[in-house]
């Protein structure tokens, strides 16, 4: 298979070539077709597997095939949202490459940043407009964006602008667009809750699924170490030292953590940074392109690194705490081990989350040895077991914690 046989426009198919690619991804040879038709797409295909370009050129495609009626004020005709800000960064910039030859406008979007740039930036309007959802309402609001004319909607990461923390936002955005269009959800997951909402999203559309499989899968090798929680810190310091690992993405429970572990980490002698969502959007962004450039060996991040992001050869995964899904762990690991790349992923698993990483590995249906590092072997006794009960997956919290030890001193 290669580019030329998908139905592309020439412009199309240099641009393609000036990137270095040779052939589509198995996702970008089912799904290009499919949105060149006007189909509606619900596509799921691993972390790494080339999902941008698999939307992103056929839409632009689509846009040269039907140019506008008017120079006037460009109607918005695709809208992409996405659930990070620098996620919107990436992708704005990967449209904007290819929209550039032809002449058409991408606006890309997203809060943390003044308003106001954007919104000198929408005057006139934009053929292709990259959201968060969020600070698109705040331009609606603003009256700076229409999106009465919207004929191609995205939804990048999916499953993600599908769950509860961005419903209210995704059908307030949803209610402003025409019925009639094409949407288009990718992601390298859909947990069952979200299925019936991205069902009702589309209109008979066609259901492609890249089969995490041999061969398609990223080739990613996985590791688990059992460590007491006192001893991670030094764990991973000395895995960092032991491994010569550079540039390495480590994965907290909390932005606190991101702070003290890195701090920890950087006293040590480690270049190593926290990213995380209570940082400025300026530095959050110096964070990523210093990363990507090799200035930091260690950045300590939260779930908010785990989607989309795109970091070439990211050689290293850490989970130092452990992700509360199994959705999450896939999204994390799958930072590395991109685009054919191979990568490692590490999870730390103390006593007292060994339940919960067993249901990862179940539901990951991953079978991996709990390692033991000398010199770091666990003596922690994993907790007895206590009244978090029937949520699945839950560790149990510090409210959950105080309330058995309560019920432990009644009489
Ligand atoms: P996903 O969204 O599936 O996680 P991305 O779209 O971010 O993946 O692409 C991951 C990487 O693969 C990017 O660095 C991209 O440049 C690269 N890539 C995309 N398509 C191809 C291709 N056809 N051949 C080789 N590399 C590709
Ligand atoms: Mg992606």
């Amino acid at each position: 298979m290669n580019f030329e046989q998908l139905g592309l426009a020439p412009a199309l198919l240099r641009a393609v070539g000036d990137m270095g690619l040779f052939a589509p991804t198995p996702i970008q040879a089912e799904a290009i077709p499919a949105v060149l038709r006007s189909a509606d797409v619900w596509a799921t295909a691993p972390t790494g597997s080339g999902k941008t370009l698999a939307f992103a050129l056929p839409l632009v495609q689509q846009h040269v095939l039907q140019p506008r009626q008017t120079n006037f004020r460009r109607p918005i005709r695709t809208l992409v949202l996405v659930p990070t800000r620098e996620l919107a960064v990436q992708v704005g910039d990967i449209l904007s490459n290819l929209a550039y030859k032809p002449g058409l406008k991408v606006s890309v979007v997203y809060g943390g940043v003044s308003i106001n740039p954007q919104m000198m930036g929408l005057r006139g309007g934009a053929d292709i407009v990259v959201a968060t959802p969020g600070r698109l309402l705040d331009l609606v609001d603003h009256n700076a964006v229409h999106l009465g004319n919207v004929q191609h909607l995205v939804l990048d990461e999916a499953d993600r602008l599908l769950d509860l923390g961005f419903a209210d936002e995704l059908q307030r955005v949803l209610a402003l667009l025409p019925p009639k269009r094409q949407t288009l959800l990718f992601s390298a997951t859909f947990a069952p809750e979200v299925e019936a909402l991205a069902a009702n999203l589309l209109r008979d559309p066609v259901r492609i699924t890249v089969e995490a499989f041999e061969g398609h899968k990223p080739d990613i090798t996985q590791r688990a170490i059992a460590v007491d929680e006192k001893s991670r810190t030094a764990l991973l310091r000395h895995l960092i030292a032991d491994n010569s690992w550079k540039q390495v993405l480590v994965f907290v429970a909390t932005r606190y953590a991101c702070e003290h572990v890195a701090n920890k980490l950087y006293k040590a002698g480690i270049y190593a940074t926290p990213f995380h969502g209570e940082m400025s959007q300026g530095a959050r962004q110096d964070v990523l392109h210093d990363f990507k450039a090799g200035r930091w060996d260690v950045v300590v991040t939260t779930d908010l690194a785990s989607r989309g992001i795109d970091i070439a050869m990211l050689p290293v995964v850490v989970n130092y705490d452990l992700p509360r899904s199994a959705t999450d762990y896939t999204h994390r690991i799958g930072r590395t081990g991109r685009a054919g790349a191979h990568g490692d992923a590490v999870s730390f698993v103390t006593a007292e989350a060994l339940a919960h990483w067993k249901l990862i590995c179940k539901r990951e249906s991953l079978e991996l040895a709990l390692e033991q590092i000398a010199g770091f072997d666990p003596t922690d006794e994993p907790p007895a077991p206590q009244g978090n009960g029937g949520i699945k997956g839950k560790r149990p919290s510090k409210k959950d914690k105080l309330r058995a030890a309560a019920a432990q001193e009644r009489p």
